[in-house]
Order: structure tokens, then C-alpha cells, then sequence
């Protein structure tokens, strides 16, 4: 017998999940374009439907194409098992629904992509789940922010927008303390740059919408179970240790062992909510992530260049970029991940709030709108846009104050890139 290969990260981004269709023969992931799937007979439907064998009932809970994409994930993260959903929101929600009741708390870092605080601060509140926040930049600052009532810490792996690395490893021994999960958003840096699990993440959350599709034309999220949680030793979790009523009394945790997590999140929390994917955008990231280690390279080496030009410039005050010698986070970019400190970043210009504004008015290649991820060069001027409605210091706490400029950097020529700027700056 010969020893299985491993197969290396470029290999799963292509292959991990798909086969060649077994009825057709085609090589490409079909588009199951279907609500639901033909039982074979009564028993099997029944048997379906009792979780004892699995299959595809109705695309609400599970699809051929959503499942190659849902291996794929979990394969490129190391995980157990994935469940891809609508949006990387939807994703959020149906983690915090199978890990909280009524009641309960869990602390995130203050340091998130904007819709999740307001996701955190006001939606949940409606759930009766409560947000308790924390410095991503500080460990000990989670540590005191626990209470009896914590049930999860949720943290970004690079924090959007400031250009921070975290300390997940410093973040997930406060977590394993507690005898909390550590769920991570995994968004800024995709499993290309940095593998959470490796460094103490049960949980990981994506949106799917930025670098892992990657061409801006699909919304989508997933959740990827790492397998690492003793939810039976814990049994805070009522959802994963006590036998599921609407499940004939199986209990997750027992039944499905260390993909109990995700099974939860698809046969409890996404059929119940319902934020599934459609089989077309799930088809259409898929696609993208066959190029991901390409373009998540290219992205990285653009936006080092791009940075490194704006340190320089005359009109800019600063560049927060990781990667950048002398960067406050490059120590723990070089840890995290070493090929590259992503591809989003911010900068402040001397001119303050005009300067902004009219930076982001005479950019030519660039596009002037709220996304990141995409092939395309992306900037946004967050005071006069996404933090408008916020106070000054609340601004400048999230790191979006008046003279401040984010960049998502695309896949064009990088000479193209940086002449973009350098005439809008000109225009300064
Ligand atoms: C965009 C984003 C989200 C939300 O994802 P959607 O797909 O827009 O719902 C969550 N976290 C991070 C870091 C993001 O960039």
C-alpha cells in the first residue's frame, strides 16, 4: 500500500469537495438549479428525515453545488466540516443561534467590520444575546470582560478596517481558560494567509463576498466547525449536549461527534432561519476560489508596493499597513501570516476631511464605493460614507477619522494602481 498523499493548498483550492458529475460526466461543478431532490422511496425519506442517512431533501438545507463549496472551505481551513449560507451576516447568526439562549453574553473585539457591531449591538439585542466588547490588541482585556453568562469570544483574524493583526493565539487561551469557543472571522485573510485553527479557533466565519469569491458579484458567508470543542464536557450549550425535540430527542454532540457543530448550524439554525445560499452565487465562488492562492498573492504584493509608494508621499500623514517595516503589527503579521498582511488598509492624508473627499473624487481606475475583495481596486473615504452617522470620537476610536482613506487593492498592473493615485493626489 502506498502512504496517502496530502494534497498541498493549491491542489484543494481547485479539486477539495468536486469530482467529475457522476451522471454527465461534466468536469465543472454543475449548478444544481433545483428546490428539492426525488426520494428514493418511503423508507429512505423517512430515514432522511430522522438525520440516519444523509442527502439532499430541499435546497433550503443542503444542495449538490452548496455542498462542494462547503467541503472546499473546510478543507482549505483545516476544518471538520463547512455550511455555506447566504451572506457572512447569516453565517454570524446561525453560529450565535445554535451557542446562545435568551440571556446570555458573549465579548467581541471592538475592532470589527462595522455591520457586525451593529449586528452585535442592535439586532441581538432583539434575541435577548448581549455583546460585551473588548480590545482586539489587548488579550487581557477579553479576560475581564467575562462573566458567568459568557458563552462565546468572537474576533477578526486581520481587523477590518485599521490593518490590525490579531493575536489569536494570546485571544484563544482566554477563551480555552473560560471554557468558551473562540470564533473567528476569517474574511480579511482568507485561509491563504493564515489557518485560525492552527492557532486555537473552534469556530470560523467567512464572508465569502470578498477575497474567497473574490470578483465582487456574489453575497455569500459559510461556517466552518473545527472540531475541537468538547461540547458534551461543557454542556452550557444546550443546543449541542441535550436531545433536540425536533429531532426525536438525538443529541448533536453524541450523534455527530466532532462535526456536530456544523450539523447543528444546518439541520437546526439554517433550516429554521433560512439565510441558504443560491446554487448559482455558491457555483460563482467556487470558481473564485479556484484562483484564490493566485490572486491573494498578487493582492498582497500589489498592496506592500502600493503602501510602501504612499509612505512616501508628501500629502500623506500616515500608512497602517502591516506588512510596512516598522509597522506595529509586522511582528505578528510575520506570525500569522507570513505571505502577505492582506490587502486592505488604511491611510491618513494632511489635508484632513476635504483632502478625502477630494481624493476620492478624481480617481480614475479606482472605484469609489463600500466593498473590499474585489479584482477591481476599491477605495472609500469612511468619514463622508460608511461612519458618517457616528461623532467625531466615535470616528476616531474605529480608526475612521476625517483625513482617513481605505484602500482595497485589486489585481491591475500596480505601476496603473499607484499612477491612479499619484494624479488624484495631484489634484489634492
Ligand atoms: C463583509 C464582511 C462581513 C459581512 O459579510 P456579508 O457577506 O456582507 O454579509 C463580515 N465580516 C467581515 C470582516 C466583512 O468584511
Amino acid at each position: 500500500m502506498t502512504t496517502e498523499r496530502k494534497p498541498g493548498f493549491n491542489t484543494l483550492a481547485i479539486h477539495a469537495g468536486a469530482q467529475p458529475d457522476p451522471a454527465t460526466g461534466a468536469r465543472a461543478t454543475p449548478i444544481y438549479q433545483t428546490t428539492s431532490f426525488v426520494f428514493d422511496d418511503v423508507e429512505h425519506a423517512a430515514a432522511l428525515f430522522n438525520l440516519e442517512v444523509f442527502g439532499n431533501i430541499y435546497s433550503r438545507i443542503m444542495n449538490p453545488t452548496q455542498a462542494v463549496l462547503e467541503e472546499r472551505i473546510a478543507a482549505l481551513e483545516g476544518g471538520t466540516a463547512g455550511l455555506a449560507v447566504a451572506s457572512g451576516h447569516a453565517a454570524q447568526a446561525l453560529v450565535f443561534h445554535v451557542l446562545l439562549d435568551p440571556g446570555d453574553e458573549f465579548i467581541a473585539a471592538r475592532q470589527l467590520y462595522g455591520g457586525s457591531i451593529n449586528q452585535f449591538t442592535h439586532s441581538f439585542k432583539k434575541f435577548d444575546w448581549h455583546v460585551r466588547w473588548a480590545d482586539t490588541t489587548d488579550a487581557a482585556s477579553f479576560r475581564a470582560a467575562l462573566t458567568p453568562k459568557t458563552k462565546a469570544i468572537f474576533i477578526e483574524s486581520i481587523a477590518n478596517p485599521g490593518g490590525i493583526i490579531t493575536d489569536i493565539a494570546a485571544i484563544s487561551a482566554v477563551a480555552k481558560e473560560a471554557g468558551v469557543p473562540l470564533i473567528v472571522d476569517n474574511t480579511l485573510a482568507t485561509p491563504y494567509l493564515t489557518r485560525p485553527i492552527e492557532h486555537g479557533a473552534d469556530i470560523i466565519v467567512h464572508s465569502l463576498t470578498k477575497f474567497l469569491g473574490g470578483h465582487g458579484n456574489s453575497i455569500g458567508g459559510a461556517i466552518v466547525d473545527c472540531g475541537t470543542f468538547d461540547w458534551l464536557k461543557s454542556k452550557r450549550y444546550p443546543t449541542m449536549s441535550s436531545p433536540s425535540p425536533s429531532y426525536h430527542g438525538i443529541t448533536f454532540a453524541e450523534t455527530f461527534g466532532n462535526f456536530a457543530f456544523a450539523i447543528a448550524a444546518r439541520v437546526f439554525s439554517l433550516r429554521d432561519l433560512g439565510p441558504a445560499i443560491s446554487p448559482f452565487n455558491a457555483f460563482l465562488i467556487l470558481t473564485g476560489i479556484e484562483t484564490l492562492p493566485l490572486r491573494m498573492q498578487r493582492h498582497c504584493d500589489n498592496t506592500l508596493a502600493v503602501a510602501k509608494w504612499l509612505s512616501k508621499h508628501p500629502k500623506v500623514a500616515w500608512v497602517n499597513y502591516a506588512g510596512l517595516p516598522g509597522n506595529e503589527f509586522r511582528a505578528l503579521a510575520e506570525r500569522y501570516c507570513p505571505k502577505g498582511a492582506g490587502a486592505v488598509f488604511t491611510f491618513g492624508l494632511k489635508g484632513g476631511y476635504e483632502a478625502g473627499i477630494a481624493l476620492v473624487s478624481n480617481v480614475k481606475l479606482f472605484s469609489h464605493l463600500a466593498n473590499i475583495g474585489d479584482t477591481k481596486s476599491l477605495i472609500i473615504h469612511p468619514a463622508s460614507t460608511t461612519h458618517r452617522q457616528l461623532t467625531d470620537e466615535q470616528r476616531t476610536r474605529a480608526g475612521a477619522g476625517a483625513e482617513v482613506v481605505r484602500l482595497s487593492v485589486g489585481l491591475e498592473d500596480v505601476d496603473d494602481i499607484i499612477a491612479d493615485l499619484d494624479q488624484a493626489l495631484a489634484a489634492v
